[in-house]
């Protein structure tokens, strides 16, 4: 197993669109073994093929209890819900932006060997889903947000988001007491 270098934004590899495996032999399971590694040192959600320069329908993502999954030729099947939340990419480093995607997605995908399988992903990922399988098409996340920040910047906006929703939560307490002694007045 080998860590890969990941391709960034701006080298056109990443606006091509990727051909099927046909072959499930060692240098897919050597492609999936490094992209495994280059995920976990990397710290990421997902990896689609393109991300390490192989143009190949291959990704390798996290599922909600954080293993490892391999999608070769992975096609969506089905789609529901909207969320919209900041998403990145390894391919855009320290780059996010507000990005609408389905709670839920299933896939019909090979494995390593060839065999056909389902999974379906709820949350980061089915957002995970989406982002992955779009770089197979040569896109990125970058499409869909008019506006990148960093990931400070990011971090600023959730702090802010957080303190005055516990404001408002505070707000509405102090509401509730007020009205609770003003009853409490009425009935002695
Ligand atoms: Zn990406």
């Amino acid at each position: 197993m080998a860590e890969r270098t990941i391709v960034t934004r701006g080298n056109p590899i990443l606006n091509k669109v990727c051909r099927p495996v046909t072959e499930f032999n060692d240098k897919l399971h050597i492609l999936l073994d490094d992209m495994r590694q280059t995920l976990t040192k990397n710290d990421g959600y997902g990896l689609a093929a393109p991300q390490v320069g192989i143009l190949r329908r291959v990704v390798v993502l996290l599922d909600e209890e954080e293993q490892m999954v391999e999608l070769v030729n992975p096609e969506i099947t089905a789609t529901s819900g909207s969320d919209v939340d900041y998403e990145g990419c390894l391919s855009v480093p320290n780059m996010y932006g507000l990005v609408e995607r389905p709670t839920e997605a299933s896939v019909r995908a090979q494995d390593r060997n060839g065999e056909y399988f389902e999974f379906t992903g709820h949350g980061t990922t089915a957002r995970c889903i989406c982002h992955e399988l779009e770089h197979l098409d040569g896109h990125l996340f970058v499409e869909h947000t008019d506006r990148l920040i960093t990931g400070e910047e990011m971090d600023r906006e959730r702090q802010e988001k957080e303190e005055a929703e516990a404001q408002a939560r505070k707000q509405q307490r102090a509401r509730e007491q007020l009205h609770s002694k003003k009853k409490g007045k009425r009935r002695k």
